[in-house]
C-alpha cells in the first residue's frame, strides 16, 4: 500500500542559495540532510523588504549566513520568525537568527508536555521544550507584516504544537512536517498522536490549497490527493495491526515484526513507535485495551 502513496520526491535546489518557489516565497535548504530530514530543513522567506522567515532550521552558521547574505543583498530585514513546530531541526537555529535580526518570534508555544524527556525515533531528545514565542499563535489567527500575511492552522499529530501556515497570495500552505511529499510523517508517542494527526489531515481537505511547501523536500502539487493517500495509508496500517492482534500478537515488538516484515534494524524503533501510535488510537477509540499505561513495554489485546 505504501507504494501507492503518490510521493513527490523531486526537488531542485542548491545549498546556500535562496530560490523563489512561488510569488513572494523564497526557499533556502539547510545543510542537514539525513534519513529523517531528506535534503535538509527548508527555511522559507515570505514577502519582500520587511520579511518573515518560516523555520530557521538547525543550528548552522553556514545556513544562518546564507540567509542573512540573501537579505543583505537587497537591504531586506527580518521582522518575524515563524515556527511550525519545535523539533530541533526546525528551530535550533532560532536563537542565533533572533539575535542577528531582533525579529519577533511567533508559534504555538507551550503544550504542557515535558518535552525534554521525550525520546525521538533516534533514541535521543529532539524537541525544544523551552520555546516561548513573542507572539503566541492559536488556530485561525492571522499574522501580517508589511508585505505578507499568513493564517495559522493548528495541526497537531506529528507534534502537539504543530502549526501550518496558509498563504493566500499563492493559494498555498506551509505544511511543516505535517504533510511532506518525500515521506510519511513520523508519529511517535508521546509527542506524536495518531488520532490528532488523522484529524489534522482530514481538516486540510476542507481547504482548496493548490500547493504545499513542506518542512523537508520539494513543493507538493495536488496536495489533497496526497493527504487522502496518507489517510488511506494509516487506515490500512491500522487494519494490519488489528489483524496482528487477532492472531495473538500482544507486545509492540511482536506486532511490529508481524506488520513490518524485513525491516532493517536501524528502523525498528521508529516502526515500533509508529505501531504504538496506532495502538494508542485503538485504545482511545475503544477497539483495544491494555492493562497498564500506553508504552513500548505494554501489552495490548482487542476488546
Ligand atoms: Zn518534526
Amino acid at each position: 500500500m505504501s507504494e501507492q502513496i503518490p510521493f513527490q520526491k523531486e526537488m531542485r535546489f542548491a545549498y546556500g542559495v535562496a530560490s523563489p518557489v512561488a510569488p513572494g516565497v523564497r526557499r533556502l535548504v539547510a545543510p542537514n540532510p539525513g534519513p529523517m530530514t531528506d535534503h535538509g530543513t527548508n527555511t522559507y522567506i515570505i514577502g519582500r523588504g520587511n520579511v518573515a522567515v518560516i523555520d530557521p532550521g538547525p543550528e548552522s552558521p553556514d545556513h544562518l549566513h546564507a540567509l542573512l547574505d540573501e537579505l543583505a543583498k537587497t537591504g531586506e530585514r527580518v521582522t518575524h520568525i515563524l515556527i511550525t513546530h519545535t523539533h530541533l531541526d526546525h528551530c535550533a537555529g532560532l536563537p542565533a537568527l533572533k539575535q542577528a535580526t531582533g525579529a519577533l518570534t511567533a508559534g504555538f508555544g507551550s503544550v504542557g508536555l515535558r518535552r525534554t524527556d521525550t525520546l525521538g525515533p533516534g533514541g535521543r531528545s529532539f524537541a525544544d521544550g523551552h520555546f516561548t514565542p513573542d507572539i503566541p499563535l492559536r488556530d485561525g489567527e492571522v499574522l501580517s507584516g508589511d508585505d505578507w500575511e499568513i493564517t495559522a492552522l493548528h495541526t497537531p499529530g506529528h507534534a502537539p504544537d504543530h502549526l501550518c501556515f496558509a498563504y493566500a497570495p499563492a493559494q498555498a500552505l506551509f505544511s511543516g512536517d505535517h504533510v511532506m511529499g518525500w515521506n510519511t510523517s513520523v508519529i511517535a508517542p508521546p509527542e506524536g498522536h495518531m488520532g490528532a494527526y488523522l484529524d489534522s489531515l482530514h481538516r486540510l481537505l476542507d481547504y482548496d490549497h493548490t500547493a504545499y511547501f513542506p518542512g523537508h523536500g520539494g513543493w507538493i502539487n495536488q496536495p489533497q490527493r496526497l493527504v487522502k493517500a496518507f489517510i488511506m495509508h494509516r487506515r490500512w496500517r491500522e487494519n494490519e495491526i488489528i489483524e496482528a492482534l487477532q492472531t495473538g500478537a500482544q507486545s509492540v515488538p511482536d506486532i511490529t515484526a508481524q506488520v513490518y516484515t524485513g525491516l532493517p534494524e536501524h528502523l525498528e524503533r521508529a516502526a515500533q513507535l509508529s505501531v504504538l501510535a496506532h495502538l494508542e488510537r485503538l485504545v482511545e477509540t475503544g477497539r483495544a485495551e491494555t492493562p497498564g499505561s500506553i508504552s513500548l513495554e505494554a501489552t495490548f489485546s482487542l476488546t
